[in-house]
């Protein structure tokens, strides 16, 4: 079943929507958010639920955000709104739809923009390399931007874990 939600229109630019349990994903979260969180794409619990980082590794983040700032004041959003093939995120699917999480980003003006991992980094900011930018604040469109390292990696790499926190809890500074 096709569904449009609020903010993203249905879109078959890609195919990915074919797969999907949850296809177009909305953002979902604070109405007037402070923080909108851009993730990578949903995974096989988001698809299931139709709600952005509600898995394993959104859970780790929610409870960072809510520990630094509350999540009264988050919103949640993936730069590629149907779940990926094997959750492998193709540069065509990010291309064809990053323009919804940059509507998203005009729709509910946040202060800051967090973006989780590669794909968001190259959809919203048109960088690369999110070990370079993890933590790096960017000014933008009076805004802050703040790439960090995706949750899915810091579960699977502890290593990385302080140094994202630390990033997390700098937004603030
Ligand atoms: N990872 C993401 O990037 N987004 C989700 O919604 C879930 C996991």
């Amino acid at each position: 079943m096709l569904t449009p939600g609020k903010t993203n229109k249905v879109c078959q630019s890609c195919g990915l929507w074919k797969g999907c349990h949850s296809p177009f994903m909305e953002s979902s979260g604070a109405e007037e958010p402070r923080i909108l969180v851009v993730g990578e794409a949903p995974g096989e619990d988001e698809d299931r639920q139709g709600i952005p980082f509600v898995g394993k590794s959104g859970q780790l983040l929610r409870t960072v955000l809510d520990g630094a700032f509350g999540l009264d004041d988050v919103r949640f959003t993936n730069i590629v709104r149907c779940r990926p093939k094997d959750n492998k995120i193709t540069k065509k699917a990010v291309e064809s739809c990053s323009r919804f999480a940059i509507d998203d980003i005009s729709i509910y003006n946040p202060e800051i923009v967090l973006l989780m991992g590669n794909s968001p980094l190259s959809g919203v900011l048109g960088q690369i390399g999110i070990s370079r930018w993890n933590g790096v604040i960017v000014n933008k469109d009076d805004r802050k931007y703040m790439p960090l390292y995706h949750p899915a990696f810091i579960l699977r790499d502890t290593s990385h874990m302080d140094e994202w926190l630390e990033a997390i809890i700098s937004i603030d500074d």
